[in-house]
C-alpha cells in the first residue's frame, strides 16, 4: 500500500501531550501489524538541541546513530521499541542550513530563494523520505509549537501542500486542542478549540480529527457541537481525558478509537485488530506495586524533571518489572557536602549520579559517590556520574587530594578524567560530541556481565571526556574494575567496585535504550539491588 501520511498539529496551549497521542497512535497501528514511523518537526533555529540548556529544552535525547533531538524521540521509542534516527527529527535550522548550503553550491541558480518554495519544499521533501526510502505503512509528523505561532508556519504550509499533493487517501490531520472546565461554571468550553481551527483554516488546513484534552468526560452532545462548529465527522471528535501515566494513553486511544477512525478515514477497514495485550499487562502490572523503593538523583537540573526525562521513564520500566514503585528523590548537588551528605541521603536505599556538564554542584555529587561507597549503598552513575565516581576514589582511595576531570579543573596535575584525544583539536560545540552508539565489550565474570547477561553490547554516548588510562592501572588496584571497555579505541565504558553491594557506573547513557516492553538491563539490576537493601 502507498504510504499514508498524518500531520499532527497541537492548539490553544501547548504541553498538551501531542507526542504521547501521537505515539500512542502509532503504538495502536503498529500493534494491528503496520510499519510506523514517527517524526517531529521542531521550528527552532537552532539546527539541534545539543547546545540548548536543559533548562531551557528538557532532556536531549540522543538515537543510535548519533543525532541529538528532542526529547518526544524517546517517547516514540519507548512507546514502539524502536530505534529512531535523525531523520526522525528536524528543525527549522536544518532546514534553512540545507537550504542556504544548496543556494551556495548553486543550486537554485538564477531564482531567488524564498520560504515558499524553496524552505516548504525541504520540509515536504523531509517529510516523504521516511514514506520513499524507507516505505513504511504509515508515516506520523508532529508538528511542533502551537498553530498560530509564526514559527510553525512553514511547516503548516507545508503540510497542507503535501495533502493537496497526496490526497485525502493518503494524508490527514489531527488536531489536538485543550478543552477547559470552568469550575465556577460548572461548564466544559468549546470555544478556544472552535477558534483554534478557525486559525488552522486560516492556513488552509481543514482538521480530519479532533483529539480533545479535557480533565472531565465530554458529553455526546458536546462532541457533537464541536463536530458541527468545527467541520468534523462526530466519530472524529475523540477526547483524552487525563489519565495517571502516560503509558495509560495508547489503551484510552484504542478504547476512544482514535486508530479505528483513522484506519476508516483511509479506507482500511480490514486491518488486524490491535494486540495490546503486552502493554496492557504492563500498565496492569505497574498499578500494583508490591513495595515503594526510595532512589536518590543526584543533580544540578533537578528543578525541571523534563531534564532527566528518560532517566525517570527507566526507572519506571525497572520499576514495574521489579514490582515495586520507585520513588525518585531529586536532590540539587549544589546543596550537598562532605559534612551534610550522610544526614541529606539517610532514607535513600540507592543512590545515582545524574549526567551533566559543567563545575556546578560537582563538589555534591563527588561527596554522594563517596557516601555510597563507603556505607554500601546501591549506586549507579550515568556519564558525569561515571565520571564522579572515578574522582572520588582517586582522591579518597588512591589520595589524590586534587583528582579531577580536566572538563572542571584543566590544571590539576592528576587528570583521572581527561578530554578524549580526537576532542582535542574541535572547535565547534554544536554535534561534535562522541555522539551515538558504540560498541561495548563486557568482561566475562563481572557484575556488568551479570546485569547483561552477554558480552557485546551497544549503548550511546555523549560526552567529550572520558576515563584516563593511565591512571586505570591504580584504579584496579584501588578496587575499581573496569568491566566494559570499548575495544577498538580502549576507552573504559563501565567501571564497577566488585566488593561493593551494587556499585556500577557507565560513561554510557543506558536510560535511552529502556523501553515499555523491554526494560534496560542496568536499570533492570540496580532497582533490584535497591529493593533487596530495601528489606534488610
Ligand atoms: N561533561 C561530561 C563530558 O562531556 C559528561 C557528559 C554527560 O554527562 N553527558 O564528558
Amino acid at each position: 500500500m502507498a504510504t499514508k501520511y498524518i500531520f499532527v498539529t497541537g492548539g490553544v496551549v501547548s504541553s498538551l501531550g501531542k507526542g504521547i497521542v501521537a505515539a500512542s497512535l502509532a503504538k495502536l497501528l503498529q500493534a494491528r501489524g503496520f510499519s510506523v514511523a514517527i517524526q517531529k518537526l521542531d521550528p527552532y533555529i537552532n539546527v539541534d538541541p545539543d547546545t540548548l540548556n536543559p533548562y531551557e529544552h528538557g532532556e536531549c535525547y540522543v538515537t543510535i546513530d548519533g543525532a541529538v533531538t528532542d526529547l518526544d524521540l524517546g517517547h516514540y521509542e519507548r512507546f514502539l521499541g524502536i530505534h529512531t534516527t535523525q531523520e526522525n527529527n528536524v528543525t527549522t535550522g536544518r532546514i534553512y542550513q540545507t537550504v542556504i548550503n544548496n543556494e551556495r553550491k548553486g543550486e537554485y541558480l538564477g531564482k531567488t530563494v524564498q520560504v515558499i518554495p524553496h524552505i516548504t519544499d525541504e520540509i515536504k521533501r523531509r517529510i516523504q523520505l521516511l514514506g520513499t526510502c524507507h516505505h513504511y505503512d504509515f508515516v506520523i509528523t508532529e508538528i511542533g509549537g502551537t498553530v498560530g505561532d509564526i514559527e510553525s508556519l512553514p511547516y503548516i504550509e507545508a503540510v497542507r501542500q503535501l495533502r493537496y499533493e497526496l490526497g485525502s487517501d493518503n494524508a490527514l490531520f489531527i488536531h489536538l486542542t485543550l478543552v477547559p472546565y470552568i469550575k465556577a461554571a460548572g461548564e466544559l468550553k468549546s470555544k478556544p478549540t472552535q477558534h483554534s481551527v478557525k486559525q488552522l483554516l486560516e492556513n488552509g488546513v481543514q482538521p480530519d480529527v479532533l483529539v480533545l484534552r479535557t480533565e472531565k468526560d465530554l458529553p455526546r452532545e458536546f462532541r457533537r457541537k464541536i463536530a458541527l462548529f468545527c467541520n468534523v465527522d462526530p466519530d472524529a471528535v475523540v477526547q483524552s481525558i487525563d489519565v495517571p501515566t502516560i503509558y495509560e494513553v495508547p489503551l484510552m486511544m484504542q478504547k476512544e478509537k482514535l486508530d479505528e477512525v483513522v484506519l476508516k478515514k483511509f479506507k482500511l477497514n480490514d486491518a488486524p485488530d490491535a494486540d495490546m495485550e503486552a502493554w496492557g499487562q504492563f500498565v496492569e502490572k505497574s498499578k500494583r506495586p508490591k513495595k515503594t523503593v526510595n532512589v536518590a538523583l543526584v543533580g544540578k537540573y533537578v528543578e525541571l524533571p523534563d531534564a532527566y526525562k528518560s532517566i525517570l521513564e527507566a526507572f519506571i520500566h525497572a520499576g514495574v518489572y521489579n514490582e515495586c514503585k520507585v520513588k525518585i528523590h531529586f536532590f540539587q548537588s549544589e546543596h550537598i557536602d562532605e559534612r551534610t551528605v550522610s544526614e541529606t541521603l539517610k532514607d535513600m536505599q540507592g543512590i545515582m549520579i545524574a549526567p551533566g556538564f559543567g563545575e556546578r554542584g560537582i563538589e555534591g555529587k563527588i561527596a554522594a559517590a563517596r557516601y555510597a561507597r563507603e556505607n554500601n549503598i546501591p549506586f549507579f552513575g550515568i556519564c558525569l556520574g561515571m565520571q564522579c565516581a572515578v574522582v572520588e576514589v582517586a582522591r579518597n582511595v588512591l589520595g589524590y587530594k586534587d583528582a579531577h576531570s580536566s572538563e572542571i579543573n584543566p590544571n590539576t596535575p592528576h587528570k583521572v578524567i581527561d578530554i578524549m584525544e580526537n576532542q582535542k583539536h574541535i572547535t565547534n560545540l554544536g554535534g561534535t560530541m562522541r555522539l551515538g552508539g558504540y560498541k561495548c565489550t563486557i568482561k566475562e565474570g563481572t557484575l556488568a556481565h551479570r546485569i547483561y547477561g552477554k558480552t557485546e553490547i551497544v549503548e550511546r554516548h555523549r560526552h567529550r571526556f572520558e576515563l584516563n588510562n593511565e591512571y586505570l592501572p591504580e584504579l584496579e588496584k584501588a578496587g575499581l574494575v573496569a568491566s566494559g571497555v570499548n575495544e577498538q579505541t580502549r576507552l573504559v565504558e563501565i567501571i564497577e567496585i566488585p566488593t561493593h553491594r551494587f556499585f556500577i557506573a557507565s560513561q554510557f547513557h543506558p536510560e535511552f535504550q529502556s523501553a515499555v516492553l523491554t526494560p534496560h538491563p542496568l536499570f533492570m539490576g540496580f532497582v533490584k539491588a535497591v529493593a533487596e537493601i530495601s528489606e534488610l
